[in-house]
């Protein structure tokens, strides 16, 4: 069966503690319409409390329940429930991806002497003063905790940099004596700083903490694959040794995807191969050809909507996607793909063979929120994308098979899937216009010759009927997506 993973958050969910709770009930839903895969999103205990979605990582142990930060509970419910959602999730037989954030650490309990070198923002390799003394939140001893699940207590030799008051600090400590951890790119210098208290990967007794707690996390919740935040940012070396640890103790392999935010797939290609191949990663250059296109309407060619793309180069290890919860409006990756576009990305993420696609949360259930821009409140609305449930099941029903491609024209691009014959109905055609109405010429193989087949989302109103040599033309709508489906396939 096809895979297809899911979103099940977004940066403005209510944090009114009832995430978990909603997922749990929505699973049996997402299950029937063909969804594989939920990732749901950091479940520990942040140093906002409930104030923001979780990547302000407190205490990696507190997964709701002890009293820190102002909250037992997490901004989405308490422990107990995270437990209980993701095993109804597996109960239908889906898999759980947990959001890994292992970067950074913030809201330090007490303050340390720490000894820094402040460097440029711009060029992270130029120290710009003296070694020097400052007192910083360094130390975490997690008091509401007590020691319990880990007695570790992280201090600044745990940690390679600091902000203060706009300013980066790299710490003096015994690892890398002021230095950042080695990375593939050389993005502002040396971007291993991105927020918080930047962990030390370095520190032996920090990766062994770490793997400690992959091992409790798995253990505690059941979770089996990962979402890992920002590996940009973290030494590629890390990850290899965290995850082969959990390989070993738990006997198998775990689901594993990366977020690394560039706009081309050459440093993406660079760190799977430094990481061994062992982590996917999401196709964010995909994502900025989706949002590109969306603004440039019939301006854009079509044509190079793979351009630079991972789902291109590497299609077995690329995740694709449309938006997510830091390229929604008013987020601090905002490129939003615009509205008219979606049902047209959707359908390349979720219609053909390559890449493995991840369905936003508000694309099926919306999202309505306020939030600032230049001082200035703004209301948003996600609507729902009414194409995505049918794709999510076509998907899993009718998307096998040879794959056909008309990438041919500026404006109207499309292609075909001849089915396998024992998925019954399988196989489909699929137009997209950028501009005006039109058709194409398109073959499914002869085996499909005399199929009749209809566009499902309801645009054009024709029957399509294949002729000997299986092919047939087909109809797209001005600015649309047409899907041709077997003339006895149907959604409720
Ligand atoms: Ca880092």
């Amino acid at each position: 069966m096809n895979k297809t993973l899911f979103q099940f958050f977004h940066w403005y969910y209510s944090p009114e503690g009832d995430l978990w709770n909603h997922a749990k009930d929505m699973a049996p839903g997402l299950a029937a319409l063909g969804v594989t895969d939920v990732w749901l999103p950091p479940a520990y205990k942040s140093a906002d409390g409930v104030h923001e979605p979780g990547y302000a990582v407190y205490d990696l142990y507190d997964l709701g329940e002890f009293n820190q930060k102002g909250t037992v509970r997490t901004r989405y419910g308490t422990k107990a429930e995270y437990i209980e959602c993701i095993r109804v999730i597996k109960e239908q037989g889906m898999g759980v991806i947990a959001d890994i954030v292992l970067n950074h650490k913030m809201g330090g309990d007490e303050k340390e002497k720490v000894p820094v070198q402040n460097v440029n923002d711009d060029n992270r390799l130029e120290v710009i003063s003296e070694q020097h003394t400052v007192e910083a939140h360094t130390k975490f001893t997690f008091p509401g905790r007590k020691g319990k699940y880990s007695k570790f207590k992280w201090d600044w030799h745990c940690f390679t940099g600091i902000c203060e008051d706009g300013t980066i600090s790299a710490i003096i400590n015994e690892y890398g004596h002021g230095s950042w951890e080695p990375l593939l790119e050389q993005e502002n210098g040396n971007f291993d700083y991105l927020m918080g208290d930047d962990i030390e990967f370095r520190n032996p007794l920090v990766r062994e903490e770490l793997k400690q707690w992959g091992v409790w996390y798995v253990e505690t919740t059941g979770v089996t694959g990962f979402r890992l935040d920002a590996v940009k940012h973290i030494s590629p070396a890390f990850f290899p040794e965290w995850l082969d640890h959990l390989r070993n103790h738990f006997k198998h392999d775990f689901f594993t995807i990366g977020e690394y935010w560039r706009d081309h797939s050459g440093p993406l290609l660079d760190y799977q191969e430094a990481t061994g191949h062992r982590i996917q990663l999401f196709d964010v250059p995909l994502h900025f050809n989706f949002y590109r296109a969306s603004l440039e309407g019939r301006d854009y060619d079509m044509r190079s909507i793979f351009d630079n793309s991972l789902v291109r180069d590497n299609p077995f290890e690329a995740i694709t996607f449309v938006d997510n919860h830091d390229t929604q409006p008013l987020q601090s990756l905002e490129s939003t793909v615009d509205y008219w576009f979606k049902p047209h990305a959707y359908a390349i993420i979720m219609l053909r063979e390559a890449g493995t696609p991840c369905v936003f949360y508000p694309a099926v259930f919306e999202a309505k929120y306020t939030d600032h821009r230049n001082g200035e409140e703004i209301y948003i609305e996600l609507n729902k994308i009414p194409v995505v449930e049918p794709m999510i099941k076509m998907r899993r029903d009718l998307c096998y098979g040879i794959q056909g491609e008309y990438f041919d024209d500026p404006n109207i691009v499309g292609w075909t899937k001849q089915g396998e014959d024992d998925k019954l109905y399988s196989g489909l055609a699929v137009l997209l216009s950028n501009a005006d109405d039109g058709d194409k010429w398109m073959g499914m193989g002869r085996k499909n010759a005399g199929r009749q087949l209809y566009d499902i989302c309801g645009g054009r109103p024709e029957l399509v009927t294949l002729d000997e040599n299986g092919e047939g033309r087909f109809f797209v709508n001005a600015g649309s997506v047409s899907v041709w489906v077997d003339n006895r396939y149907h959604i409720d």
